[in-house]
């Protein structure tokens, strides 16, 4: 048995709402514009092209009711509140029928994002990673366990009790089905691989001494205050 050379931190376990069972992650996608609302405000043509994806480390999540730095590298760090989806069973080409059979449950979620870096990264057509993959940068709450459809369950953002984004999780451009089968014909998606499903209209910033909650209506919000 050799000896490891390097030792990574060990994973990080996340509540659920099943007694005992907590979840590990194994990576962290994210869908790109799924609300056409959004995809609006942030200057693009919201008709249907196929979803696009990028990744977050799954080092990257903190648990709701965390207090987090503010982010180094950014004047302009923005709020995305997301319905996250946990991947129970893996596949790849998955059908759109047996989609949701591959959920284990639902949770909130916050897709921080260092808007000033994405806007450069888009700009010079660098890639994203360092405006959405840095430490802390995705924010989760207790993991549903909830097969099926979520249907037309409200998604809402607030930021020091004031309303920044509200909309209906039946208004994603993509389901969450859809999302599934897209996502397993470019990787193979295994347990443990989270799938934030996209944020609507109202994205904006965060300053210090501010606290964010993203709720779903029957899930528990996603909390996160920043130092
Ligand atoms: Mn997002």
């Amino acid at each position: 048995m050799p000896r490891l050379a390097v030792q990574p931190p060990s994973s990080r376990s996340f509540a659920t709402d099943q007694p005992d069972m907590v979840a590990v992650l194994h990576r962290v996608f994210c869908v790109g514009r799924n609300y056409a609302d959004h995809a609006r405000e942030m200057g693009n043509d919201p008709e249907r092209e196929p979803p696009f994806f990028f990744l977050k480390p799954a080092s990257a999540v903190v648990p709701s009711g965390a207090t987090i730095p503010y982010p180094p590298a950014t004047r302009d760090l923005h709020h995305e509140a997301e319905l996250a989806v946990l991947i129970g069973t893996g596949g790849a080409d998955i059908a759109l029928g047996d989609a949701l059979s591959h959920v284990w449950g639902y949770a909130t979620a916050n897709d921080l994002t260092r808007r000033d870096v994405q806007a450069q990264a888009k700009a010079m057509r660098r890639p994203w990673d360092m405006s959405k993959g840095f430490d802390n940068s995705a924010v989760l709450g207790t993991v549903h366990k909830a097969p099926g459809d979520l249907g037309e369950r409200e998604l809402r953002c607030t930021v020091d009790g004031d309303l920044r984004q509200r909309s209906r999780l039946s208004s994603m451009i993509w389901p969450v089905p859809d999302i599934i089968a897209h996502l397993s014909r470019l990787v193979t998606l295994q347990p443990g691989d989270l799938v934030l499903t996209g944020t609507p209209a109202g994205v904006g910033p965060l300053d210090r001494d501010q606290t964010c909650r993203v709720d779903i209506d029957g899930l528990d919000p996603a909390i996160i205050t920043l130092a």
